[in-house]
């Protein structure tokens, strides 16, 4: 396994369709290892493959309950209860941005097995999944942002935004500030 270097927004890999993964060969099984890795490495909830340069539709998510591995996933299901809330990216570090996205998801794809699994989820976890997907197309969040903002690190230590309401029903593992993530 590898800690990669995170490719950041002025880079065009980012801006690449992703291609599909037709076979799921030791490549794919080290590339999601080294996706877990450089994600855990930057503290990152999300990573997808393009964000380390590699241009296939791969993700990796884990919001602190387990590690999701998802290779070609596709949503069958787009709820369209939207919420808003802030988010952040690992390839837009000085930025974050308030992104209007569907509610709840029902996402399928394939494990590292070439199982295909299919998970419904909502909140947080949809958010992601959402956010990760957007990778896979050449979409950053900066280009779907109903407002972006510059992070102010000077003010860290003054703000205490641990107890922000959020107005998201049923995200139980969402954080105060989704802002403070990056995906
Ligand atoms: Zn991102």
């Amino acid at each position: 396994m590898a800690v990669y270097r995170i490719l950041e927004e002025h880079e065009p890999s980012l801006r690449e369709k992703a291609k599909p993964v037709p076979k799921i060969t030791p490549n794919v099984l080290k590339l999601l290892d080294n996706l877990a890795e450089t994600m855990y490495s930057a503290g990152g909830v999300g990573l997808a493959a393009p964000q380390i340069g590699v241009p296939k539709r791969v993700f990796v998510a884990d919001i602190g309950d387990q590690l999701y591995e998802l290779i070609n996933p596709v949503f069958l299901r787009l709820s369209e209860e939207a919420a808003s809330e802030n988010e952040g990216c690992l390839s837009v570090p000085e930025k974050y941005g308030l992104v209007t996205r569907p509610l709840s998801v029902v996402l399928e794809g394939q494990n590292r097995l070439g199982e295909t699994v299919t998970i419904a989820t909502e909140g947080y976890l949809a958010r992601v999944f959402q956010h990760e997907s957007d990778h896979l197309n050449g979409i950053l969040f900066t280009d779907i942002a109903d407002a972006v903002y510059l992070r102010d690190y000077e003010d860290d230590d003054e703000d205490n935004e641990d107890e922000d309401d959020d107005d998201m029903s049923g995200g139980a593992d969402m954080p105060g500030d989704i802002g403070e993530d990056r995906l």
